[in-house]
């Protein structure tokens, strides 16, 4: 199977390896090195720049019916091309190939519904004061975006970074991971290929601090956009402020998944370990910290370690893999470090724990229970296939330890009773409350957190907000 050619995408050209340091792509189901990735110098960075510049007024002036049409045919182009971009992304990633095609036709949705929402950025018209006199409020791009996408949805991140931007009438310098950059290009050449004017869309890979310094000091940029860690947020964020620009975080999280006594276990364990395994939790809204009724606490714990032991596990190519391995080298040990801490602090080890044999960076589908609040692992986000679980006997003490974090990104709740939900949803501290579901990601819907989680949505109306300013205009 071949892989594509990787290149930057500036002002509408293709720019190669030539003379520009490059680094290799390599598949962590193999560990295969799939190509080597050009890294922008400082000059390319200022051509995208300049060319971000010159091309707004362009894309601005199009209007949002046209731009819609654009956006519209990139969707279909996308999903015309999704079994080859998907089996991209699961050999960038790792994630297996259904998973794979699943979000490339949910970033297809992504562009698809921000190619029609563009022609709703309604202003309004204010009663006047004096006769004679109009008083308008408009919505007007805010300008360049400089994004900046990571590679554990190496299509959804890319696709959510460019679709409400490019309707919103802004041009955009987009720096996906360098960890998956074929699968950021297949995206970007779709809308390419739909019609999106040479400059408007920039495609840049580099050092992520040289890239995100250099573009976010630069006068020419008026929002950025960031997924990724707390740390690195913060950071970008106190970037942004020296130029008091907008921002839209979309940062980490540690989300608790709340388990009362009235649910059917194994309907809500089936569930669980779907969602907990879906990209080997390397998922921002991963469900984390369970916290389960003491009733039925052994009975879940063990009901999970079962499930983990037997969810097959392998190369995201093969047929009947549910989960692929972490998608770079840095993540076992990361994620191994914090597990092993937990276990020296008295977690108890139901299934996995360990590092999978042979090539590859597996983690095996870890259970721990009685996870003391102590250990790292319940105060930092895993981000790997393992889900930590503590018992709880009423109400108020467990939703003080849902929102015992200084994260809010995604909660969870399962329950049937009315009254329990109600009470959930006005006390959790989080941007999203998934209650008998794990599904809370979609184009229609805000997607963003509270506390340190960030600010700003992206997706719903919210995320086309987030690209858009707002302006004045009285006349007499
Ligand atoms: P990392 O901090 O090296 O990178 C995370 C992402 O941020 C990458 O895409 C990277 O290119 C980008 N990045 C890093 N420094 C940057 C900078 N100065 N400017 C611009 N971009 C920058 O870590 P990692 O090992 O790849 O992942 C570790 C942690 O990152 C995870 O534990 C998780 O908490 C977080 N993460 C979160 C998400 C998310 O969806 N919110 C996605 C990926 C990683």
């Amino acid at each position: 199977m071949s892989y594509p050619d990787l290149y930057l995408l500036i002002d509408g050209q293709r720019l190669g390896a030539e003379g520009r340091r490059t680094v290799p792509v390599i598949n962590p189901a193999t560990e295969e090195v799939l190509g080597q990735l050009p890294l922008a110098t400082a000059a390319d960075l200022d051509r995208a720049l300049e060319a971000a510049q010159r091309s707004w007024p362009v894309w601005r002036a199009l209007g949002p019916q046209q731009r819609g049409r654009i956006l519209r045919k990139a969707s279909d182009l996308l999903r015309e091309r999704a079994d080859a971009i998907a089996a991209i992304a699961t050999r960038e990633e790792g994630k297996p190939l259904p998973e794979a095609r699943m979000e490339l036709m949910m970033s297809a949705d992504i562009i698809e519904w921000y190619a029609e929402e563009g022609r709703r950025a309604y202003g309004r018209v204010l009663p006047q004061r004096i006769p004679g006199m109009r008083m308008t409020v408009v919505k007007e791009p805010v300008g360049p975006v400089a994004a900046f996408a990571p590679w554990n949805f190496p299509l959804g991140n890319p696709a959510r970074k460019l679709g409400s931007p490019l309707a919103a009438g802004c041009s955009v310098i987009l720096k996906p991971a360098e960890e998956s950059p074929a699968s950021a290009l297949a995206i970007a050449q779709a809308l390419v290929d739909a019609g999106v004017p040479a400059g408007v869309l920039n495609v840049v890979f580099g050092v992520p601090a040289d890239v995100s310094q250099q573009l976010i000091s630069s006068p020419i940029i008026r929002g950025v956009h960031f997924t990724g860690s707390i740390p690195v947020g913060k950071q970008l964020t106190a970037m942004a402020a020296a130029g008091m620009k907008r921002t839209t975080m979309e940062l980490g999280g540690h989300a608790p998944v709340l388990v009362f006594d009235d649910v059917d276990v194994d309907a809500v364990l089936d569930l669980a370990a779907t969602s907990k395994f879906r990209n080997a939790g390397q998922v921002c809204v991963s469900p984390t910290r369970f916290y389960v009724h003491e009733g039925i606490y052994e009975k879940f714990a063990q009901g999970f370690a079962a499930r983990a032991k037997s969810w097959p596990v392998g190369n995201g190519l093969e047929a009947g893999i549910k989960m692929g391995p972490l998608a770079h080298a840095r993540r076992r040990p990361a994620v191994a470090a914090l597990i092993d801490e937990a276990i020296t602090k008295g977690a108890r080890k139901l299934a996995g724990g360990e590092a999978l044999p042979g090539k590859g960076y597996f983690y095996a589908p870890t259970i721990l229970a009685d996870v003391p609040d102590s250990a790292r692992i319940m105060n930092e986000e895993p981000f790997g296939p393992v889900a930590v679980l503590q018992p709880f006997r009423d109400f108020d003490e467990v939703v003080k330890q849902a929102n015992r974090l200084p994260f809010g990104l995604a909660a969870y709740a399962f329950t049937n009773n009315a009254k329990r939900v109600n009470l959930l949803g006005e006390q959790i501290e989080s941007g999203m409350l998934g209650i008998n579901s794990f599904m809370i990601a979609m184009p229609e819907a805000p997607f963003g957190g509270v506390k340190e989680s960030g600010h700003g949505s992206e997706e719903g109306i919210e995320g086309l907000d987030a690209c858009l300013v707002t302006k004045f205009i009285t006349e007499s």
